[in-house]
């Protein structure tokens, strides 16, 4: 394999690089290379393909340290064997895309949520639970951006033992068990002989300290229920589904531990004129036949007020006019959907005598030009 040049000099950066460096580079290059910023350069998505590749060799610190020893690999021999991206000689350009969503996209919702509050247990049994809350935004909000307070309630800090858990005039005491350290070995028993373990104490459950004399307000937990006003940033771009997460902004931690995360939901509502198609909105604009016969200009709703379109003479009865870029912004990317305008043949109810006297005589002038039912006339 020639043609592999080495994943430092691809991002740009050195050798030393931290992996926040990393990943600023690799973002700035993915970003310039996207195959959609760049629909007439073919060479673009190699180069994105390529910048996927090495940022996904070097931001996992295990994979970096082997690269660092042992360079590229032949392939099939790759780091890691079957693992993942392994060597990552087989990065194909779909791949690349999934992966850069993956590292930089809010992330799609198909259901799969439990999990990853289910595993946040592991950081330690005091730590304050991970919320989630679901934020419905106006389909406007979601197109601009918003900034959105709400109200959570929440576990919060005891105020009467500033978070503590031990009662006013008294402090936490260092755990005697563990003379503070957290963490306790224990001499066990076993066939082999004797086997020495080291686990979470079970009387501080690793906090190093016990509270004697607990607060009466919460009990000694050092927590209590709250509420807490949050200003929510809303990107430009979401759709119903995407999320953000939001570090220590769930529950308190028991007596000192660290709070748990908000995960923010986004739910965008339906809205009056506009129908939205990933990145692109429908509008449908009813005009005259006569209209749609002769020609016209008609004003149309957009995101940034109206905009004229100009429909021309023998335009069809749901024919789609696209606006280009005045859809939704892209949430990940740069650029913005399109807005398409569906323009639908609108027929009165009531005719006069005088107007059904001119239709009459229109009918009689287009009656064996209409074509013959079929499929699809008009695509
Ligand atoms: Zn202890
Ligand atoms: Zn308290």
């Amino acid at each position: 394999m020639s043609n592999k040049r080495d994943y430092y000099e691809i991002l740009g950066v050195g050798r030393s690089a931290d992996n926040g460096e990393i990943k600023k580079a690799y973002r700035k290059l993915a970003i310039k290379f996207h195959p959609d910023k760049n629909p007439d350069d073919p060479s673009a998505g190699e180069k994105f393909r390529e910048a996927t590749q090495a940022y996904e060799g070097l931001k996992d610190s295990q994979k970096r340290t082997q690269y660092d020893q042992v360079g590229h690999m032949d392939q099939g021999a790759g780091f890691g064997g079957a693992g993942g991206y392994g060597g990552g000689f087989n990065v194909d350009l779909n791949d690349a895309l999934e992966s850069f969503l993956r590292n930089f996209g809010m992330g799609g919702m198909g259901g799969g949520f439990g999990d990853v509050f289910g595993g946040g247990g592991s950081a330690g049994r005091n730590r304050g639970r991970s919320l989630q809350l679901e934020l419905s935004i106006s389909l406007l909000e979601a197109a601009k951006g918003a900034k959105k307070t709400v109200k959570l309630n929440k576990q919060v800090p005891c105020t009467d033992c500033d978070g503590s858990g031990a009662a006013a005039g008294s402090h936490p005491v260092t755990c005697s068990q563990c003379r503070g350290q957290g963490r306790v070995r224990q001499v066990r028993q076993s066939l082999l002989g004797q086997m020495m373990t080291e686990g979470v104490c079970p009387q501080c459950q690793g906090q190093g300290s016990v509270v004697e004399n607990p607060c009466s307000s919460c009990r000694g937990s050092g927590t209590i229920r709250g509420e807490e006003t949050l200003t929510i940033k809303v990107p430009a771009g979401v759709s119903s589904g995407n999320y953000m997460e939001l570090k220590g902004k769930g529950d308190a931690g028991q007596a000192g531990a660290p709070a748990g995360d908000l995960r923010v939901v986004f739910e965008v509502q339906d809205d009056e004129l506009f129908q939205r198609h990933g990145d692109d909105l429908l509008i449908d604009v009813p005009l005259s036949p006569v209209d749609l016969m002769l020609g016209t200009k008609v004003q149309v709703p957009t995101l940034e007020g109206k905009v004229s379109l100009k429909v021309p003479a023998g335009t069809q009865s749901h024919k789609i006019f696209r606006m280009r870029n005045k859809g939704i912004p892209h949430v990940n990317r740069p650029g913005s959907g399109d807005q398409l305008v569906r323009v639908l043949a609108w027929t009165p109810d009531k005719l006069d005598k005088e107007m059904k006297k001119k239709l009459e005589e229109l009918r009689e002038a287009l009656a064996d030009r209409i074509p013959a039912p079929g499929r699809h006339l008009y695509d």
